[in-house]
């Protein structure tokens, strides 16, 4: 633990007028206070004021910040009051601790409106002494710092709210070693398999390419110093964290990142930044479209640096960023460098109104905490200044989620949790039901409906804002749609083996899969379910002796809707209930949900009780035609692609299907809306309605409804014909 006179040295150091006796004072009645006190370390309490107050001095911050460092815990913590503070330090100081006390309320995150309570408190606070915010955030980095001490359940709560809350802010205000470190703790926590895979691949990279940075750093180094321009120049890795965010940002891999590694330049002047880019870019060749001065335009944090990027040696490109002493202290420190570089002296209050961005980037925002009067409209105004890139929707118990702008409750479903997002069917927003890819707004609550078994549609992938949710809805969908084109496989060369005489097992197939060039038996099985590969393949690969029987036509049945003539089908044979062979060994069709890739003849589909065929189509899976098709005769001389199939509805589920059919009625006002009626009635859904003029008596209007099967289908078309308006009601097949 930090001793009395080390703090009061490391204060001196950097400013040599110290107020000795207050931050002695403050040593003493800060130790008393906490007392026996103990750290889920098992530290003393006190250690950790110590600990803050450290890194403010490194920041070199003025003493009345570092005394409310030490006291930052008294109020909260202990028995000290506000009265006692004032009298021993002053009001400066007990200001300070008292604002500092009340942000600590902030980390108890509960209902949306206390916590926007809290943060009208943390902005007011700062907004009287931007040193709070200072102390906060050096409060905040030695808690991550100890953060393994604390219980588990604990500390995803603390990480997650850094890197929402604490680091965005830090990099607001232009801090940014200090974001880094928050952001490089917190990832170590909340995502440890991320944080070691990344730290891994960059020390490779740091062992692969040492070399040839030593070389560019001491070849720039040495040109530079030739004309007469005194540089420092360090090579620099990415952080972790920053590649893991490009990568999810970007959805990119790890090779494909480009400025893992860079350079820093720092000069001593402005025009000397200039000269040194002239240099850089006569040496080596320029990668175009990266240049940016933000020197002449300083970033709103006020960061400012030259940025380039060439392409160096070894082929390997290298972001170059070139500044001044001033603009790297105030890269890294932010508001705190500029505390202390006005007027050339260290920080006194007076200092800290300086013109910095950043600090009237804190006034506009207080400005507008004055005007909003409840806690969400004071939420909506902070949010909309601090981040104005991101929306901040919070759980139903409160917790809060931070989304790029325009993220939808579907990535809002993915950040709370992966399986949340997989399983999500439906969205309510602020307590009304809202669609699953719908604009979040700030300060939102959204509750998630899940249920089991889902798989999210591939269609979303191109529609949420975040990387986490794009990828874990590839990932879903990937997998899922690869295991229903492998269990369509799988009874499809059952079946081929079936009719070939022999039993299917998968050990028969493992030692045909090099034949078959093919890895798993999943994905040959699933190369048959997608039509790639033929079912007859297969057999003859385990069987290579095997001849398939050609079997000659096969005349198509006559079905109640017609009869289509004779099909060439060499190895199809049509099966019907309570025909030949059993029907366990047709394809079971469920619905296009199920877990077969499935969809419904478009132009008029079947519907249960119908009698049906399959169709593979490659990378389609199973289209299911009615028998009576005559869009059939298309597939004619593909016997390969025809599937035997049969309905498996579970009643209970009440699903719907799509089918068309074509009404000849009377033209006059009202019959449209009959026929609705009538469709209505009987608890079918009209998709679509195509009206053509017959003549000036006769509409034809072409219906798409869905139904839950024949039966329903066929008593509308039984109530449709029963009235005097309709002449003539058909179905439709293609
Ligand atoms: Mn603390």
């Amino acid at each position: 633990m930090m001793r009395q006179y080390e703090l009061v040295d490391r204060v001196r150091r950097y400013n040599p007028q110290a107020d000795e006796v207050s931050l002695n004072r403050a040593y003493v009645y800060a130790m008393k206070a906490h007392g026996a006190q103990k750290r889920a370390s098992g530290d003393p309490y006190f250690s950790h004021p110590l600990e803050v107050a450290a890194i403010l001095t490194d920041m070199k911050l003025d003493d009345s910040t570092i005394v409310a460092a030490v006291l930052h815990d008294t109020i909260e913590d202990t028995d000290s009051t506000r009265e006692e503070i004032d009298k021993l330090f002053g009001s400066d100081i007990g200001r300070l601790v008292d604002g500092l006390t009340k942000l600590k309320r902030l980390d108890l995150v509960s209902k949306r409106a206390e916590q926007a309570e809290n943060f009208r408190k943390l902005l007011l606070a700062v907004a009287e002494d931007v040193r709070v915010l200072l102390v906060k955030l050096a409060d905040r980095l030695h808690n991550m710092r100890t953060l393994y001490f604390v219980a588990p359940e604990k500390r995803a709560r603390i990480a997650e709210e850094t890197l929402d809350i604490y680091a965005p802010l830090a990099g607001r205000m232009g801090m940014q070693t200090l974001r880094d470190e928050l952001e490089d703790l917190a990832f170590r926590h909340l995502m440890p398999d991320a944080y070691a895979m990344i730290a891994a691949r960059l020390a490779d990279l740091r062992q692969k390419n040492g070399k040839i940075i030593a070389t560019i750093e001491k070849e720039l180094t040495a040109e530079l110093a030739a004309r007469g321009i005194d540089a420092r120049v360090e090579g620099r890795q990415k952080q972790p964290y920053s590649v893991w965010r490009k990568m999810e940002r970007k959805s990119i891999a790890f090779e494909q990142l480009s400025d893992i590694f860079g350079f820093r330049v720092v000069v001593e002047n402005v025009e000397d930044c200039y000269r040194v880019i002239g240099v850089v870019h006569t040496k080596w060749a320029v990668v175009p479209g990266r240049f940016k001065d933000y020197i002449s335009t300083p970033k709103q944090n006020d960061y400012q640096s030259v940025h380039t990027t060439v392409v160096g040696p070894g082929r390997q490109r290298a972001e170059l960023q070139v500044r001044t002493a001033l603009m790297h202290d105030i890269a890294r420190n932010g508001i705190a460098a500029h505390a202390l570089y006005k007027d050339g002296r260290i920080a006194g209050k007076e200092s800290l109104t300086s013109e910095s961005r950043s600090y009237q980037w804190l006034r506009r925002t207080v400005a507008l905490l004055a005007e909003g009067d409840t806690p969400e409209e004071f939420l909506e105004h902070t949010k909309l200044e601090l981040f104005h890139d991101q929306v901040f929707c919070f759980t139903p118990n409160g917790r809060l989620i931070a989304l790029p702008r325009g993220a939808t409750p579907v990535d809002f479903a993915y950040a709370v949790h992966t399986d949340v997002g997989n399983s999500a069917v439906g969205a309510k927003i602020n307590g009304r039901h809202a669609p699953l890819l719908s604009e979040l707004q700030n300060g939102d609550e959204v509750e998630i409906a899940c249920a089991e078994g889902q798989t999210p549609p591939a269609v979303w992938e191109g529609l949420v804002m975040t990387g986490k949710a794009r990828s874990a809805i590839r990932r879903a969908t990937r997998d899922a749609v690869r295991a229903q084109y492998a269990t369509l496989g799988r009874q499809i060369v059952t079946r081929a083996f079936e009719r070939a005489g022999k039993a299917f097992t998968e050990d028969k197939l493992k030692s045909a899969l090099p034949r078959l060039a093919r890895a798993t038996i999943e994905e040959a099985l699933a190369a048959v379910g997608r039509g790639e590969m033929f079912s007859g393949d297969v057999v003859r690969a385990v069987y290579p002796e095997f001849m398939e029987e050609r079997k000659a036509s096969v005349p198509r049945p006559r079905g109640e809707a017609g009869w289509f003539g004779m099909k060439k089908a060499t190895s199809l044979v049509f099966k019907f209930p309570g025909g030949g062979e059993s029907d366990q060994s047709l394809i079971p069709i469920q619905s296009s949900h199920g877990d077969l890739p499935v969809r419904f003849a478009p132009n008029g589909g079947a519907v249960p009780g119908d009698r049906i065929v399959g169709i593979l189509t490659p990378g389609e899976g199973i289209t299911i035609y009615p028998i009576q098709s005559p869009d059939l005769t298309a597939f004619d001389e593909e016997p390969e692609r025809w599937l035997d199939v049969r309905w498996d509805i579970e009643e209970s589920r009440h699903e719907l299907f799509p089918a068309r059919i074509c009404v000849t009625a009377i033209n006059e006002p009202g019959t449209l809306g009959t026929i609705a009626t009538v469709i209505g009635d009987h608890a079918a859904n009209i998709d679509n309605i195509v009206i053509k003029p017959l003549s000036a008596d006769f509409r034809e209007m072409t219906i798409d409804i869905e139904v839950n099967d024949l039966k329903h289908l066929n008593t509308i078309v039984s109530h449709l014909r029963a009235r005097p308006v309709v002449s003539k009601v058909e179905r439709v097949n293609g």
